[in-house]
């Protein structure tokens, strides 16, 4: 057999395989509906009240859990346009250099038109040689997907998917509504717990079920619940998990917060404006997920890069006069309360930074 079918025989298996953790939440979630509704509410509970409360509850918290887990799983990862591709003639001249000094050359010529400010650790361009494109910010080539994903935050095995910009909402979505639909059922099913070591409940199967159920649903909500607390940080911080073990870096230097706008905004781009869809799994987020407004991080090498004030006056490129490209409607909205880019003039700017603490980065 050739290689390449071989090749494609093994990642076809692999691929089979990452489905298995994703199986395996679902076999949970479906033996406990199996043994809340009928081993629980219809089997032991006697009171019909109590059983209707019960069983309207839980089919909401329900509904909302596997909506967001499905979404979570099905949305997929956004990949960069196709600007931040090498064009034909771009990858031809960068193979025929052999120089890294000459590549980087033709990268930052490209780069030019471009909102890319984050860079390598040594402050060359980010490329992907894998997919043959600049990595817009925040954007991370995903060695299970193979793909380069825009504001990669993890590949998630749970989910089988690669956790990023266009199903981050969900994710934290997924994590909350499976939180609630395990303190539900810990919650309502505690006082048959209790029952069962006082003997109070008749002797069937049921009882077993109402015994793991408890069991289970607690191991769950302690690890659901710290992770997501992190990822609460996380979206108040604007930072990705990606971010917090290397922090980015931007012409001026390493930031960890270089894309934190304050609490308000940092939610906003990831949940949107509209508060009616915060809570439903449906895309609401702002931005394009390619660029996104960063904090103007003291641009003076006199003082340091890492003072939390972010005082500067006015940004680098403003000062010089040099336009910046537009941003997109929905992110201008992000910004619109503290300043805009390039329309304002220079004493406005200044006024505006010097009110607010912070202004935008944008440089040509
Ligand atoms: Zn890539
Ligand atoms: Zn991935």
């Amino acid at each position: 057999m050739a290689p390449s079918g071989s090749r494609n025989i093994k990642k076809g298996c692999w691929r089979v395989l990452y489905w298995i953790p994703v199986l395996f939440i679902a076999l949970v979630v479906a033996w406990s509906y199996y043994a809340y509704v009928l081993q629980l509410c219809i089997e032991s509970i006697e009171h019909t009240g109590e059983k209707v409360i019960y069983l309207l509850v839980y089919h909401v918290v329900f509904i909302m859990f596997v909506w967001a887990y499905w979404q979570t799983i099905f949305t997929r990862p956004m990949n960069p346009l196709k600007e931040f591709h090498l064009s034909y003639s771009d990858k031809e001249l960068l193979e025929r250099e052999d120089r890294g000094e000459s590549q980087q050359e033709i990268l930052r010529r490209i780069a030019r038109d471009l909102p890319i400010y984050t860079r390598t650790n040594s402050g060359a361009i980010r490329f992907c040689d894998r997919c043959q494109l600049l990595k817009p910010d925040r954007c991370h080539h995903c060695s299970v997907c193979n793909k380069c994903i825009l504001k990669m935050d993890h590949h998630c095995p749970w989910v089988n998917n690669c956790v990023g910009f266009s199903n981050y909402k969900f994710f934290m979505l997924f994590l909350a509504y499976s939180l609630l639909y395990c303190l539900f059922i810990t919650a309502t099913d505690l006082q048959y717990f209790i029952k069962f070591w006082l003997n109070g409940l008749p002797d069937t199967q049921a009882k077993f079920h109402i015994l793991f159920l408890f069991f289970s649903a607690c191991m769950f909500s302690v690890s659901l619940a710290s992770l997501l607390t992190y990822h609460c940080w996380l979206v108040c911080r604007n930072r990705s998990t990606l971010e917090v073990v290397r922090a980015p870096v931007f012409r001026h230097g390493t930031d960890k917060s270089g894309f934190s706008l304050g609490f308000s905004k940092n939610f906003r781009q990831v949940f949107g404006d509209e508060v009616k869809y915060w809570p439903i799994p449906v895309f609401s987020g702002l931005g394009d997920g390619c660029s996104f407004p960063t904090c103007l991080v003291n641009l003076d090498p006199e003082q340091p890069s890492s003072s939390p004030t972010r005082s500067h006056p006015v940004s680098k490129s403003a000062a010089d006069g040099r336009q910046s490209k537009p941003l997109t409607e929905s992110q201008s909205r992000l910004l619109t309360s503290t300043i805009c880019w390039s329309e304002i003039d220079s004493a406005t700017d200044r006024k505006g930074a010097s009110n607010q603490g912070m202004t935008i980065e944008h440089e040509a």
